[in-house]
């Protein structure tokens, strides 16, 4: 009893043709073909007939120019690149004419290639591996599940070709010129496989020139210029095979979530591991660009932060954290002109000053400041004019002056906020004004000084305090401080107003910064009626950081252009890599792999090359760092060695190692992915 065989292919009306350059050529045309369920098909023709363009068409590898490919009742020529790849990978077994193995890969890796695919589903487990080692057994070659290709014979090449064709448990085995390779004996092994294949329910078509092999089969196609020729039947009612269940066409669509576009990346990751593993040499002189350019990024930035920060720490020091205010009563003022508040003349302590420190935060210190003149010095009985050659420097200040100039008691006290409130006709003087008397500045002390002021008033005032000498432009030893309250007090109208302040800044705080927060707080308070001015060494210290900024972004720029040039060597190793591997590429996508997850394949080993070599690249750019610390605490002897740490530079260092990886690999990927498969596969 027969049943009526089941149609698992059916071609109507099929054409082909390559577009030439001047015209197309037609290699196949208009041609009908139906292959049942469990049938052993080969097709025979002469060199050049279109077999192998048949065999790419039966495989879905190219797109018919016109016609239908129904497979188990399904037109398959509808289905886009995505959904034709899962097809292939499911339903159709590929034994290529070169084998198509992937070199410098093992045999098991080879055979387990289309388990692999689609990405986002599969996984390797160890049911999945003992599979392959079945059917290594299944055809002889479970011994050499360990080697390369490259240390097989044709035949032995052939068995994994096989092996892997059944991989995936397909419905139809397609074999372009399988014993074309081959001497005769192993010729003929390979057809028992064949024989054994189709008796264990396979459907196989063979396409040969050899009339010996197509023998073998139970029906042969002859083949001649893109036509059927003639059909033989040699079938013998005994070997019919067992039918087995037909898979079927099973739709497929990628996926697009991220979820998934994760899974295609973790599923290309060991992928590009062992991609690059392949080529250690070639990846590594790769790497070095980019080892370089991230250890130069890192080291340049972290010295130079630590550079600015060593030299403005170094000025912070001597005195760079004080700004002067000064104010002064518009004289230009217009008569419309609006004013807020009360016109200002001039600082107040108590309606300008007071609550300064409430307001910023920032200040530390805060003092009045008032110069004055006087021209004769009496002591004792003694005087001294300044045109004598002498002359000292009078100041009214308040009482936290002298932290913010910096300068130390020697003996006796400082100026208290008594002695302001009361007008006290106290000073502190420097450690060189008892000089002016013939006697040191320490013999003073607690004695009564008397100073003509202003030419006017003969002011006694008592020492109580002598400072400490400082040496430099700053130093006080020709001064004489008296509280400001007294100072103003020897003014006429004009003289009498207090228009300079002096202030410092916490640690931390940008002295410029915070002197024209408070200059604007008065320009806002007293509009047109004064006006303020802020200046300091800070003025200096903002030039030198510009300066250091500048120099710094130099830095910076060098590094980023070195690791520009090695994201390029990058860039074109991936592409010459992807040149090299077109085969490789147009093999997997004949088994299967979306063009998503051959871009995912590529990207990741470009991120994962940068990734590595940036891991690198940081080790290096530390040491780097260090040992620049190092080289200056031995000429600076002012500095000592630490351990740079700059968050900022490793930061940026790590999104510039992704940010090259991805870049430098994008062109290579997009390169990739848009390769067809059969060009991809021809090339050499
Ligand atoms: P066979 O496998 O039977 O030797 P092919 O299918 O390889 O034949 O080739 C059939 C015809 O198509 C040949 O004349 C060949 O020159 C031509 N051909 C094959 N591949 C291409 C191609 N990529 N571009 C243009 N012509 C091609
Ligand atoms: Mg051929």
């Amino acid at each position: 009893m027969s049943v009526a065989p089941r149609k698992l292919l059916e071609i109507k009306n099929l054409s082909f043709s390559y577009k030439g350059i001047l015209e197309a050529r037609a290699v196949i045309s208009d041609l009908d073909l139906e292959i049942n369920q469990g049938d052993y098909i080969a097709i025979q023709g002469p060199s050049g007939s279109g077999k192998s363009t048949l065999f790419h068409l039966i495989g879905c590898l190219l797109r018919p120019t016109s016609g239908v490919v129904r497979f188990n009742g399904q037109d398959v020529t509808r289905l886009n690149d995505d959904e034709l790849g899962f097809f292939r990978n499911q339903n159709i077994g590929f034994v290529f004419q070169q084998f198509h193995l992937l070199p410098k890969a093992t045999v098991l890796d080879n055979i387990l290639l289309p388990a692999l695919y689609p990405v986002e589903t599969s996984v390797i487990d160890n049911a999945v591996k003992a599979r392959a080692t079945q059917l290594a057994k299944r055809l002889g070659i479970d011994h050499l599940l360990a080697r390369e290709p490259n240390q097989l014979s044709g035949g032995q090449q052939q068995r994994v070709a096989i092996t892997r064709a059944l991989m995936q448990d397909p419905d139809l085995i397609l074999a372009d010129e399988p014993t074309g390779n081959l001497d005769s004996k192993s010729a003929m092994q390979a057809m028992d496989l064949f024989d054994d294949l189709n008796r264990q329910g396979k459907t196989i078509v063979i396409i040969t020139h050899d009339p010996q092999t197509a023998s073998r089969c139970h029906k042969v196609i002859h083949f001649k210029d893109g036509k059927v020729d003639r059909i033989d039947d040699h079938r013998k009612p005994s070997s019919e095979s067992t039918p087995t269940k037909l898979k079927g066409l099973v739709s497929y669509k990628a996926p697009d979530s991220f979820v998934s576009t994760l899974k295609r990346v973790r599923a290309s990751a060991p992928m590009a591991l062992a991609n690059l593993l392949r080529h250690k040499m070639k990846t590594f002189l790769t790497m070095m660009g980019v080892i370089i350019g991230i250890a130069a990024v890192l080291s340049m930035i972290s010295l130079g932060n630590f550079a600015k920060g060593r030299i403005l720490e170094t000025y912070e020091r001597l005195g760079v954290n004080k700004f002067e205010l000064r104010g002064h009563a518009a004289w230009n003022l217009a008569a419309t002109d609006k004013i807020p508040g009360t016109p200002f003349t001039g600082f107040e302590w108590n309606r300008d000053l007071k609550g300064l420190k409430d307001l910023f935060p920032e200040i530390l210190y805060l003092s009045p400041q008032k110069e004055f003149w006087a021209e004769k010095y009496s002591y004792n009985g003694r005087t001294v004019t300044a045109s004598d050659g002498v002359s000292l420097n009078f100041r009214g200040v308040g009482p936290e002056f002298f932290a913010i100039a910096n300068t130390e008691l020697h003996s006796g006290k400082l100026l208290s906020p008594f002695h302001v409130e009361s007008l006290a006709r106290v000073c502190v003087i420097g450690s060189d004004v008892g000089s002016v008397f013939g006697k040191s500045s320490l013999e003073l002390l607690d004695q009564i000084v008397t100073f003509n002021i202003n030419d006017r008033t003969l002011v006694p005032c008592k020492v109580i305090g002598v400072l400490k000498p400082r040496k430099g432009a700053n130093g006080t030893s020709k001064f004489v401080f008296l509280p400001y309250s007294t100072a103003l007090s020897f003014g006429n109208i004009w003289d009498s107003k207090l228009s300079d302040i002096m202030l410092s800044v916490r640690p931390g705080f940008d002295v410029e910064e915070v002197g024209l927060k408070v200059k604007n707080y008065f320009k806002k308070r007293y509009g047109k009626s004064g006006n303020f001015y802020v200046d300091s060494d800070s003025v200096l210290l903002a030039q030198m950081k510009r300066f250091l900024n500048i120099f710094n972004s130099l830095l910076a720029a060098i590094a980023f252009l070195s690791l520009l040039v090695g994201g390029i060597g990058i860039h074109n190793m991936m592409l010459v890599s992807i040149s090299d591997r077109l085969k490789e590429i147009g093999l997997r996508k004949a088994l299967g792999a979306t063009n998503k997850s051959i871009r995912a394949l590529v990207l990741s080993e470009s991120v994962m090359m940068c990734s590595f070599a940036g891991l690198i690249g940081v080790i290096f750019g530390v040491i780097a760092c260090q040992a620049g610390v190092y080289a200056a605490t031995k000429l600076v002897k002012t500095l000592t060695f630490e351990w740079v740490f700059d968050p900022f530079a490793i930061g940026l260092a790590s999104v510039s190692i992704v940010a090259v990886g991805i870049l430098s690999g994008l062109a290579p990927a997009l390169k990739a992915e848009a390769l067809e498969v059969i060009e991809a596969l021809r090339s050499d």
